[in-house]
């Protein structure tokens, strides 16, 4: 980060000081969980906010200390009260790499929301913009111009991406290369499940950018979703996050006509009970590579800032 963001971030977490933690619960959104920053450094996939095992007792033992409660927009509403200040930790897309969440679950006894792209979870195929990264990389391609194609692709249809992808870098580029960038098995999503610590919520069949299809693309995309999710692990998911935040008038009815209750969006503000009927609940990112204090303080501020 450049000295003068880090200076701008810094006077703003020196004014959250001024007003914060207002009753409310304040999503999280997380993607992969990193064992270290050599794992990152290795560059299986694109390690997005680069967070690792530390990182994420930082940021928990932040707001654990600040009194806020954890809880899972899966439990509904239960215990939650409009006095309270809580947090949700959500991960997207459903990477292997997660379940080296459950030790700090179990020892913070807290829980968190798993978003599952189920049909890369059943077919275990890699996530594509993994793939655009992985193999632009190692041809030697920089940041900026692997962050533009990925761009380019988002809105082109799910198929469209894929054959993109084979046509360009060979049939087997969706293969896992290890532990890293591939996403859990169903049997290792089934234990992991079991877990009281551990929900399971909806992030569609094939990740589909809802506000891009048609509404019966979108049903069809949630359903799928719901019906694996069920048959692996026996209950509906009551929460969708919509892939990359992407979410529309229509996508919510897709959602709420598929019996979810909860749906979850990439805006950076505060949500307020109740969660039931809450389809924008907004989540704030974390990044690995900035101050995890400076950061919390900053989400915890009742202040835009
Ligand atoms: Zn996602």
């Amino acid at each position: 980060m450049s000295f003068r963001k880090r200076l701008k971030q810094q006077l703003r977490s020196g004014l959250s000081l001024l007003h914060r933690d207002s009753p409310a619960i304040l999503g999280f959104l997380f993607h992969g969980l990193f064992d270290d920053t050599g794992e990152i450094a290795r560059q299986h996939l694109d390690a997005q906010q680069g967070i690792t095992l530390e990182h994420m007792r930082g940021f928990i033992e932040e707001f654990l200390d600040a009194g806020y409660h954890f809880i899972s927009p899966e439990q509904g509403d239960q215990g939650v009260t409009p006095e309270g200040r809580y947090a949700c930790i959500t991960f997207d897309d459903g990477y292997a790499n997660n379940l080296r969440m459950l030790p700090l679950l179990k020892e913070y006894d807290i829980p968190a929301t798993f978003y599952i792209t189920t049909g890369n979870v059943e077919q275990q195929e890699c996530f594509w913009w993994d793939v655009i990264y992985r193999e632009r990389i190692r041809r030697g391609a920089q940041k900026p111009e692997i962050s533009r194609e990925q761009k380019m692709l988002k809105d082109k249809h799910h198929l469209d991406i894929i054959t993109y992808l084979t046509e360009k870098f060979g049939d087997n580029c969706l293969h896992p290369w290890s532990d890293t960038d591939r996403p859990m098995t169903i049997d290792e999503l089934k234990e992991f499940a079991s877990h009281p610590q551990v929900h399971i919520g909806n992030h569609t069949r094939n990740h589909y950018l809802l506000d891009r299809y048609t509404y019966t693309e979108m049903l069809e995309q949630i359903q799928l979703a719901q019906n694996d999710i069920s048959k692996w692990i026996g209950r509906h998911p009551i929460s969708i996050a919509y892939p990359n935040g992407n979410f529309s008038k229509q996508a919510m009815d897709a959602a709420y006509n598929s019996g979810l209750k909860c749906g979850l969006t990439l805006l950076k503000n505060k949500s307020h009970p109740p969660l039931a009927g809450n389809y924008e609940m907004g989540r704030f990112t974390l990044w690995g590579n900035q101050d995890i204090h400076t950061q919390c303080n900053i989400f915890r501020s009742d202040i835009p800032l």
